[in-house]
């Protein structure tokens, strides 16, 4: 009784949760469009996006309904048995992309783990068991499991988890020099977020990601995308391979995709997918209805001329808000990015200080992001409105300007 009466607070959160995460000081407890109140009533604005995630801000009308009426309708099945929201979310992504297949999963993690999973298992049953290898970048991002953070290129998440799965090479992103001196008959895989976002908020250049089609292609070896942060309609298109007219064999989808409902999947070919036999792969509540809903009343949305054209002109006015802030401080030495994925690099003489500008940023009522010690990252709703992009960015000005004045 005495446990639950107790106030929640942030000091509750060290006292049960592991010391994983360094949350804010505030505890954020209601959400509408791109603004967001916390126990106290003060309002933030949200460049956050819970990481990529609310694409279209929280509470999106239809959202909240296709969640309402599934939620009254069936939560879950298991893959014992199918579901219509699954489905009918399966069509619409095949329909829109290069896709013929895809399977659901719950998290990045799982979507990129599939993947992996694939792969290796597509190279040993098609070609060799010896085609294990798997090329990926320094810096990459691609999850928390030991398969992904092994994938992934930063080693602080790997170390100390060991021994990690073997035969993974990591080479410099954006470099296809570096690829093709590790590229051979053993490689079932390349993996590449198309622009890195945990890594610093980095693009590939078209020339990059053209140089892995043909050299997976000269290989037998397959090209996987992680579009885990930067699909769904963050750069404008759907899916960034679109932008770069570079089709992968394997795609990830996840953050944006259940728009703050929990679902990934992964999209590939009929050829690829028929690797996989019953029972060879799976998940408890991989394509769970309730995901599925939302995430087909999201992708509905996404998908339409008029959410994906406004990203461009949401960037521009990003822009040229941080490039004013920029001559006020001089604060940042690079503005990157694409669409409403922006990196904001801190000048030399600043790094190390993202989270402190991340911290302050909260303190002046604006929720934003850092990717690593030296890079502020933006990644608001796809529909956040012009007024609330002014003001977030007036806060963020305030916000540098205490940190900068001590
Ligand atoms: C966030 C992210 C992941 C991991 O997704 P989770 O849902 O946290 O498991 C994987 N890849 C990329 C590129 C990401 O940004």
């Amino acid at each position: 009784m005495a446990t639950e009466q107790a106030a929640i607070t942030r000091a509750t959160f060290d006292e049960v949760i592991l010391p994983i995460y360094a949350p804010a000081e505030f505890i954020p407890v209601k959400g509408r469009g791109s603004r967001v109140w916390d126990q106290q009533g003060k309002e933030y604005v949200d460049f956050a996006g819970g990481i990529a995630v609310t694409a279209l801000g929280h509470c999106h009308p239809a959202l909240v309904e296709a969640l309402k009426t599934q939620g009254e309708t069936l939560w879950h099945t298991s893959n014992v048995f199918t579901n219509e929201p699954a489905l009918r979310l399966a069509r619409k992504l095949i329909a829109a992309t290069f896709a013929e297949r895809v399977l659901f999963m719950n998290s990045g993690t799982e979507a990129n783990e599939t993947a992996f999973k694939l792969a290796r298992y597509y190279a040993s049953t098609r070609h060799s068991p010896y085609k294990t290898k798997i090329i990926a970048f320094h810096n990459a991002f691609h999850g928390r499991s030991l398969f992904t953070v092994s994938v992934g290129g930063q080693p602080k998440y790997s170390d100390g988890f060991g021994p990690k799965p073997a035969d993974i090479i990591h080479v410099p992103f954006n470099d296809l020099h570096a690829v093709k001196a590790v590229m051979d008959d053993h490689t079932c895989a390349i993996v590449v977020e198309p622009i890195q976002g945990e890594g610093g908020v980095t693009a590939a250049t078209p020339e990059f990601l053209q140089g892995l089609r043909d050299l997976c292609d000269e290989y037998k070896a397959l090209l996987v995308f992680d579009e885990v942060q930067c699909g769904m309609g963050r750069i404008g298109e759907l899916f960034a391979y679109m932008h770069y007219g570079v089709t992968p064999d394997i795609l990830t989808s996840a953050k944006a995709l259940g728009g703050g409902f929990p679902v990934s999947v992964m999209l590939t070919t009929q050829d690829i997918a028929s690797a996989f036999h019953v029972g060879t792969h799976g998940s408890t509540y991989g394509g769970n209805p309730l995901a599925c809903a939302v995430a087909g009343a999201a992708f509905d949305i996404i998908n339409t001329s008029e959410v994906l054209n406004g990203v461009m002109a949401k960037r521009q006015q990003f822009i040229r808000h941080l490039q004013q802030i920029d001559q006020q401080f001089d604060l940042f030495s690079d503005i990157r990015g694409m669409g409403l994925l922006i990196g904001a690099e801190l000048k030399p003489h600043y790094q190390g200080r993202a989270r402190e500008f991340l911290y302050a940023a909260a303190q002046a009522g604006v929720m934003v992001l850092n990717a690593g010690p030296d890079v502020m990252r933006f990644a608001p709703a796809l529909i956040v409105e012009e007024a609330d992009i002014d003001e977030g960015m007036k806060r963020f000005a305030n916000a540098v300007a205490k940190v900068i004045k001590g």
